[in-house]
């Protein structure tokens, strides 16, 4: 039984950290097009590193809540990969260990020029005139709007092939992430953990929990164990 998890900021919302959209949102204070794209780099890319520092400076000081540990614990039951949007590394922090980032991780630096040249930030600061080996300018290792977004084939395979696929705290609303619940199987187990879930896009067939993360996802999973769910379908 494969069990596919699909996080967006929601999840780490309880950790602190703020989600994209919403009240007190971060687009609340910078605009997409000033911080998230590749024009707004090649335009102002101190602004865009600066905005990334106090991204990865709130990242380290948060901590993994329920939720994330809740997952954590349900990979040592049963075959579970993580798909998240998020940039921060809460999910490793609280013990996961098959993860795919689809939109990069914050505490990774990557080549401007060659996308494949990674390395891990030492401290919460990356500063202009800090290069890769080839001498190009280090960025943030994320995927900002309108580029590709490198893991969404592997994605798309783990999505085709789940059993139950649980959905934690995402608008569905950033593309082409929120397209992964298209290929989905007909048979699969769907659920959507969000306090919005009610007011979401049609979601036939799915059990909708509209409520937070940290609460949700612990019961859900207690909740399995309790029944010998992973027991009965190993
Ligand atoms: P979003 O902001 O569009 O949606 C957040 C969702 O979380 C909403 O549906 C909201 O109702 C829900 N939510 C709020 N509090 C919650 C809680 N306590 N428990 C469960 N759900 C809760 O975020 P998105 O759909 O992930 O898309 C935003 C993009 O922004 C992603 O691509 C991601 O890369 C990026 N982002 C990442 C982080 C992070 O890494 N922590 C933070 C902000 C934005």
């Amino acid at each position: 039984m494969k069990i596919i998890v699909f996080t967006g900021a929601g999840i780490s919302a309880e950790s602190g950290l703020k989600t994209f959209r919403g009240e007190d949102g971060l687009w609340e204070d910078y605009s997409v097009e000033e911080v998230a794209t590749l024009q707004a780099w090649r335009r102002n890319p101190e602004l865009v590193q600066e905005f990334y520092n106090i991204r990865r400076k709130a990242v380290s000081e948060a901590d993994p809540n329920a939720a994330h540990y809740a997952l954590a614990e349900l990979e040592k039951e049963a075959d579970v990969c993580i798909i998240t949007q998020n940039i921060d590394d809460l999910h490793e922090r609280a013990g996961s260990r098959n993860i795919v980032h689809l939109h990069g991780l914050i505490t990774y630096s990557q080549s401007s020029i060659d996308p494949g040249l990674r390395y891990p930030i030492a401290g919460r600061e990356l500063k202009m005139g800090t290069y890769c080996e080839k001498g190009s300018q280090l960025r943030p290792h994320v995927v900002w709007f309108g580029e590709d977004v490198p893991m969404m084939d592997k994605a798309m395979k783990l999505v085709q092939e789940s059993d139950i696929f649980i959905t934690i705290g995402t608008s569905l609303q950033v593309y082409p992430a929120a397209n992964l619940i298209h290929f989905l199987p007909e048979t699969c187990e769907k659920y959507l953990i969000d306090p919005n879930a009610g007011n979401m896009r049609e979601l036939n067939g799915w059990n909708l929990i509209v409520d937070k993360a940290a609460k949700a996802v612990p019961e859900l999973i207690e909740g399995w164990k309790s029944t010998g769910k992973f027991n009965k379908q190993r």
